[in-house]
């Protein structure tokens, strides 16, 4: 099956095409140009759009759509420990819910690669992890889970409560499992499983090290979140000595296998040393500004040659997940972080949503609209009245980022036409979600 695409812009990542097309065949790109079209099975024609590499969300905790709203006014600490307990009382039919709410939200706002880092699997809960690789097929998401953990409760020093945490052989015997059933390693892959222990804080240093070492192991990546706030950097010092990614360097968790969300409280050489290292970072800015976290130091990361991709972070601290929101926020909050209106520029945080956040998920073949490439792909409109009139397409999109894409296609499918969810029906999905939200918080 063939697929033709036009827009009246198409920005491939490498140039900007007036009234250009894309063609792919069975899932894969296989030719991108102007002027008149090579014929296809099926034609979308987009001439108020731009066209661009389908957006990738390189950081999220998809089951915290059931628990939006929350501690709208707490730091990282207060709120997750205000969270847990609720957490705590999840099962695979809530996790299923709020995912379907949050990958449906993600597609209609022009994202078609996804991570989903999960580590709340509460005792006797079976089937949360099944879930959330159902909801992606059924919508039609290119998606990434992570099987995360948690494993050190409050009795042992941690943060969480005992009641959320697990037994760490059952942690790692369950993810070997999952990278078993659902792990596919070719190009062109649907899903691919992350391990992913959670923090610093809710993990033993045992843990981590067994996680990296099974990773290798199978080869797939590492995730986990690093130097998120000050108290994660004051709790790493006081419990080990070490600054969160001094500690991150010991598990043996460097390298260009591993991507850490956040990365915002960084010095000089550790923002050198994760460039060198070829370690990603999933920036979330909506979540930093939410949690009062801090600002990433985007523009000092890309200038060092570090991989950066865009996240929503979980729905708990953002409310939303649009990655056009992110790219706005990203540019906005690296200029007030350096004081310049040059930090970073329209076309470089549209890198770092697409091809930025595609290498913090090891994907070769995701990001761009060129030959060779996934047909994942992303229409948005600029004729409407948040964009129209503004000269520079591309930077418009960022500087009033759209609210939904127009068309979304992902694996040469066609999920969202005219800004409406093919796969599912939105509607009952925002019903489901509310009153799964309400019984949640009992
Ligand atoms: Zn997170």
């Amino acid at each position: 099956m063939t697929l033709l695409l036009r827009a009246g812009l198409v920005v491939t990542g490498r140039q900007e095409i007036e009234n250009g097309w894309v063609l792919s065949r069975d899932g894969m790109i296989v030719e991108v140009g102007s002027g008149p079209p090579p014929p296809a099975d099926g034609v979308i024609d987009e001439p108020n759009c731009v066209a661009m590499p389908g957006l990738v969300n390189a950081h999220d905790h998809m089951y915290q759509w059931a628990t939006r709203g929350y501690v709208p006014d707490g730091t990282l600490f207060q709120w997750l420990r205000a969270l847990y307990p609720v957490w705590a009382r999840m099962d695979a039919e809530t996790v299923r819910v709020a995912a379907r709410a949050a990958m449906a939200r993600l597609l209609l706002c022009g994202c078609t690669l996804s991570t989903d880092h999960h580590y709340v699997f509460p005792h006797g809960r079976p089937g949360i992890f099944e879930a959330l690789v159902d909801v992606a097929r059924e919508l039609g998401l290119r998606f990434h889970p992570c099987r995360g953990s948690m494993s050190l409760g409050e009795s042992k020093g941690g943060l969480p409560p005992d009641s959320v945490v697990e037994d760490e052989d059952a942690i790692l015997a369950h993810t070997e499992e999952m990278i078993a059933r659902y792990h596919d390693p070719k190009a062109g892959a649907m899903c691919r499983v992350v391990v992913a222990p959670c923090s610093p804080f809710s993990v033993t240093p045992e843990l981590m090290r067994d996680s990296a070492a099974l990773a290798r192991k199978h080869r797939v990546r590492l995730h986990t979140h690093v130097a998120e706030t000050l108290d994660e950097e004051r709790f790493c010092i006081e419990k080990f000595g070490r600054r969160p990614v001094e500690l991150m360097e010991d598990f043996g968790w460097t390298g260009d296998d591993v991507w850490y969300a956040h990365g915002i409280h960084l010095n000089d050489a550790e923002v050198d040393r994760i460039a060198e290292v070829k370690t990603g970072i999933a920036h979330c800015p909506s979540s930093n500004m939410r949690l009062g976290a801090g600002a990433c130091r985007v523009e000092d990361l890309v200038r060092a040659g570090a991989r950066v991709g865009l996240g929503v972070d979980g729905a708990a601290s953002n409310e939303d997940s649009n990655i056009t929101v992110e790219a706005h926020q990203a540019l906005l909050l690296a200029r007030v972080r350096a004081t310049s209106p040059t930090a970073l520029d329209a076309r470089s945080v549209w890198r770092l949503a697409t091809r930025g956040g595609a290498e913090c998920l090891g994907r070769e073949d995701c990001g761009s609209l060129e030959p060779g490439y996934c047909a994942d792909i992303a229409c948005f409109r600029v004729d409407d009245l948040a964009h129209a009139g503004i000269e520079d397409r591309v930077a418009a999109l960022v500087l009033a980022p759209p609210s939904r894409g127009q068309t979304v296609v992902v694996n040469g499918r066609v999920v969202v036409r005219d800004g409406r969810l093919l796969t599912g029906d939105e509607d009952q999905i925002a019903r489901e979600i509310a009153a799964t939200s309400v019984r949640l918080a009992g």
